[in-house]
């Protein structure tokens, strides 16, 4: 390197505050460190003598009914906020004859399971919670807790009089198309035999616990449950925590994700022992949640909740906001991003202060960016380059955080997260990182390496036996996996092609929604989709468009509707297409569910829409407002 070179790079270390090269270096081992060629291979499936790791253990009355054998004219699988939001929009387009299918006891799907101790959402819950102004319910808080969630799944399941519709405590086992009847027949664990016109399958993207394979995980002989199916009869306490069974229990606790990022503050503090055994530390920033005030929620002018979440999500997508509405740590760097664009004298690289997020399509990034650009010269700036200056900053920031509140030196290095901020879900805490500071606490950093032994009485890690009570997989939901596996049932379409066969080579969808073989069935999912980090809002947006199609076919006199070759050629196409746009980005991540473990583009067609939510919703809506079900092929009555 010339001196003039070394001259430069010394000026921006100081003007950073951190070398990009060497943090670009950095992260790159680090991401090597956790690559693995099994990728999702490397988890079991939850059945057989793990079944138990995903028994209900919130309901105590098991519903003892008569199978159903009669039609209804819809039929949905699931009954999480995508089954509710569903059924809700449908009754809205006069649709009510229809049923609702759910494993557990009661509406709520993520909800439902995930009670764990300090379970709460951390998207804003004026953005989160649909239809606000439909319910007009004031939540208690900016985040909301899981009981709140769940409470509020049962206020809008009665304001749409959705129990009536409801089959609890049913799991669909096989649907398959009848080609005589043109009806779908659904099997379940109640001996069912139930058809239906039309079947939405909105079974949920991360319903599957999984398991991680640990030589033994099926030898330990203390107690074990997955953070999804918590079991307060052992651990005592609520979803608010007060663990109190606990104080005479040494806990493992397997996974540092969002779920353990909330639940091991409770462990720790109720404990006698807690180990922590990380293999990927999570980012935590700073949550700051605060009671609603009500009189500014009730004072919101009509449409405001549509507003606020498409602001939110705009921001997220890097599309030019002016206004950041839900102004907290998910959106703070646009917000900072954009406010200084606008300043008179923005100084180069430190004006960013944030970076693209996994979901972000850099295109409409630039685009958004242009429009505020008052300076020509920034105009020729390498904006990936900008962005991932932005990122380095905002990480530095939560690394330091570590340093500042964890007190044991090492303890503090093993929790700083070096990565792209959005290579794997962003949390925000304001007591995890307080909880290594418990004597009774204890991280195991496996440093990338992740757990290899399970005994009879504890975890072997580097040859050393922690011995335990109880273990807990907090390790997390089946993402990458065949989509049957992770349904929970088969579907069989025309000539009784499974959906497992169809799509082994890769996804094939219209607008995620429709396929080719399945006539009158309905995807839901983040799948050839728009995803959204407020994942209620695509829900509601799948909800919309699946309502126009119904009350369209109705009124069209159609009864079938499925997907023309040509029509779902060229959407896996587009996907494909918009997928290179992320490629770059996600090859860089450390491996997890958000890059399929660091095996990226194998299947690029197995992704999401890659220009962003907004932009698919746009597109969504132009295709409605067209009234011609373009690519659909429909056969009339
Ligand atoms: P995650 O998949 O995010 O985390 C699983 C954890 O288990 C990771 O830390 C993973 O490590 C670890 N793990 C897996 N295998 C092993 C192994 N062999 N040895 C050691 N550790 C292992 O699951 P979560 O349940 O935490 O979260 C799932 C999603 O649910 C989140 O991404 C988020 O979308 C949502 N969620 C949102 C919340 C919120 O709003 N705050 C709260 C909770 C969940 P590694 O990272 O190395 O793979």
């Amino acid at each position: 390197m010339s001196e003039v070179n070394i001259d430069r790079k010394h000026n921006q270390t100081e003007e950073l505050g951190f070398d990009p090269d060497a943090l670009a270096e950095k992260y790159l081992q680090e991401r090597d460190k956790r690559l693995r060629e099994d990728g999702n291979d490397q988890y079991l499936e939850v059945k057989g003598e793990f079944s138990y790791f995903v028994e209900d253990p919130y309901t105590d009355e098991k519903i003892e009914r008569s199978p159903l054998e009669d039609e209804v004219e819809v039929i949905i699988v699931g009954g999480g906020f995508g089954g509710m939001l569903a059924a809700a929009r449908l009754r809205e387009a006069g649709i009510d004859d229809f049923r609702i299918i759910e494993k557990g006891g009661d509406f709520g799907g993520t909800w439902y399971w995930n009670r764990y101790p300090g379970a709460s959402c951390d998207i804003e819950s004026y953005v989160y919670f649909p239809l606000l102004e439909e319910t007009g319910f004031v939540p208690k808080k900016k985040y909301t807790d899981a009981p709140e969630t769940l409470e509020y799944c049962q206020i809008l399941s009665k304001k749409f009089k959705l129990y009536e519709s409801a089959c609890f405590q049913t799991e669909v086992t096989s649907t398959e198309w009848d080609e005589e009847t043109q009806r779908w027949i659904v099997h379940t664990n109640q001996n069912d035999r139930m058809r239906a016109k039309y079947i939405v399958h909105s079974n949920g993207p991360l319903n599957r616990p999984k398991l991680p394979a640990i030589t033994g995980i099926n030898k330990f002989k203390g107690h074990t449950f997955h953070t999804s199916r918590w079991d307060y009869e052992y651990t005592g306490g609520s979803s608010f925590g007060n663990l109190s069974r606990l104080k005479d229990k040494k806990v493992a606790v397997i996974g540092t994700g969002a779920t353990a990022v909330q639940c091991v503050p409770h462990l720790g503090e109720a404990a006698e022992k807690l180990y922590v055994f990380q293999r990927t530390p999570s980012s935590i920033d700073i949550r700051n949640n605060k009671e609603t005030d009500e009189s500014w929620l009730t004072s919101q002018k009509p449409g405001w909740h549509n507003e606020r979440r498409n602001n939110f999500e705009s921001l997220l997508t890097g599309a030019p906001i002016k206004e950041d509405l839900v102004s907290d740590g998910w959106t703070e760097a646009f917000r900072l991003l954009f406010g200084s664009i606008r300043s008179k004298a923005p100084s180069k690289l430190t004006m960013f202060s944030w970076a693209v997020t996994s979901v972000a399509s850099p295109e409409m990034y630039k685009l958004g960016f242009k429009q505020f650009m008052t300076n020509k010269a920034m105009a020729h700036m390498d904006i990936r380059n900008a962005m991932q200056m932005a990122d380095y900053q905002k990480m530095e920031k939560v690394r330091s955080r570590a340093d500042k509140v964890v007190q044991d030196k090492d303890t503090a290095e093993s929790l700083k997260p070096y990565y792209n901020q959005f290579c794997k879900r962003p949390c925000f805490h304001d007591e995890y990182l307080q909880t290594f500071n418990l004597p009774s606490v204890e991280l195991i950093d496996t440093d990338g390496k992740g757990l290899s032994e399970i005994s009879e009485k504890g975890i072997i890690f580097e040859g050393k036996e922690y011995e335990v009570d109880c273990i807990i997989f907090a390790t997390g939901f089946e993402v990458g996996t065949d989509y049957s596996r992770r349904a929970g049932y088969q579907i069989y379409g025309v000539d009784g092609v499974s959906v497992s066969e169809k799509w082994q080579e890769g996804l094939s969808t219209f607008h995620g929604m429709h396929s080719k073989g399945y006539p009158n069935c309905f995807f839901f999912g983040p799948a050839q989709s728009g995803f959204t980090a407020t994942y209620t809002y695509s829900l509601d947006e799948q909800s919309i468009h699946l309502a126009y199609i119904l009350k369209s076919a109705k009124e069209k006199g159609v009864s079938k509707i499925e997907a023309t070759q040509e029509a779902e050629n060229n959407w896996v196409q587009t996907i494909i297409e918009k997928a290179r746009i992320t490629a770059d980005f996600q090859e860089k991540c450390t491996p997890g569910y958000y890059n399929n473990e660091g095996k990226i583009n194998q299947k690029p067609q197995n992704n999401m829409y890659g220009g962003g939510p907004i932009e698919f919703f746009a597109l969504m809506k132009k295709w409605r407002s067209k009234g011609n079900l373009e690519g659909l092929e429909l056969t009339k009555q």
